[in-house]
């Protein structure tokens, strides 16, 4: 089978590779198509994995299962998470499913950039069948959105709450469309190219504001009468942007670090400001299977959607131009599809 295997950012090498072995417990899983995640194009991130066939946002088909399989059959549409918790250890009790240390243990076999990849029994408890309503190239937004799920949960959001989401990448758009889904009051997109936050305003944020010289809390202040943002989600895993996310928090407010920074990159913080405005800085890693579950929901229902979030799609073959399209300021989701 061919697999793309990435050596460093901007060298994917398409290789030739035996397909996995199935265990009694395993099933085999002919890949359709598979996205770019926001985490793929990030060279600190990518770099201390490589060499590694990338790609965790894959649909497919079931092709074979093992003797012990019980739950799927060949021919089944699903969505596969990278990551599956044990649902047993304190962990997982508490639904903090990715402190599980199986969760952090498993994995794709060998990448959803494969023709074909194994998903072993464990990570079978987050995979999902997928209704035929749910084209392949919806399903790949499962993953992503389901992150974003997460994340709007960590922010306690209420009911006519305003939200401010800074950065309007795909995670950014996803945000806007979950969070309007979810009853947000106001929701301001801001980001620093004027065709984004265009495009945020089409996508159902309320206004689209662009970021010049760092000037985004007197924008928000002028946008709310004063009032700032009840919830604020940090898309640009900077200290500059994390910043910028609590200058422009409401009192009371929750400011949502969705993406790492680099490692080791310290953050100067004004204790004495976030007490007194109680204003909670909390980091969103990753979904579980919960999140996962939603998300199919809300693909389902067209909350998330291909037609208006893929904006790119590129056979195996072309992955190089498809990871250069992934960093242009036009692209949303950017998709692998298999023939
Ligand atoms: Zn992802
Ligand atoms: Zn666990």
């Amino acid at each position: 089978m061919r697999v793309a295997r990435l050596y460093d950012f901007g060298d994917i090498r398409i290789e030739e590779r035996a397909r996995p072995r199935l265990g009694p417990g395993d099933i085999l899983v002919r890949t359709s198509a598979c996205g770019i995640c926001s985490g793929d194009i990030m060279p600190w991130y990518l770099r201390r994995k490589a060499p590694l066939v990338p790609g965790h946002e894959p649909v497919g088909v079931v092709e074979e299962i093992g003797a012990a399989v019980r739950d799927f059959r060949p021919g089944d549409r699903v969505y596969v998470h990278h990551h599956a918790p044990c649902f047993e250890c304190p962990a997982c009790r508490r639904g903090a499913y990715v402190h599980c240390r199986t969760w952090r243990g498993t994995k794709l076999d060998p990448g959803g950039m494969a023709e074909f990849f194994r998903v072993s029994a464990r990570n079978q408890r987050d995979t999902l069948k997928l209704p035929q309503s749910v084209r392949d190239a919806d399903g790949v937004l499962i993953e992503p959105a389901a992150c974003v799920v997460k994340s709007l949960k960590r922010s306690g959001l209420c009911s006519g709450d305003t939200v401010l989401v800074i950065g309007l990448g795909i995670m950014g758009m996803m945000h806007v469309r979950i969070a309007r889904n979810l009853g947000a009051g106001m929701i301001i997109g801001a980001d620093l190219f004027a065709e984004r936050a265009k495009r945020a305003r089409d996508l159902g944020a309320d206004l689209g504001l662009v970021v010049k010289d760092g000037n985004l809390a007197e924008l928000v202040r002028e946008a709310t009468d004063g009032a700032m943002a009840d919830v604020v989600i940090v898309g640009p895993g900077t200290p500059e942007a994390i910043h910028s996310g609590i200058a422009c928090a409401a009192g009371g407010a929750t400011v949502v670090q969705f993406t790492s920074t680099p490692p080791a990159t310290s953050l100067e913080i004004d204790p004495h400001d976030l007490y007194f405005r109680e204003v909670s800085l909390v980091p969103s890693y990753s979904c579980g299977p919960d999140d996962t579950r939603t998300a199919l929901g809300l693909v389902e229902g067209g909350v998330i959607n291909a037609r208006e979030l893929v904006t790119h799609s590129f056979a195996l073959e072309r992955i190089n131009e498809a990871f250069a399209a992934a960093q242009l300021p036009e692209a949303l989701k950017v998709v692998i599809t298999f023939d």
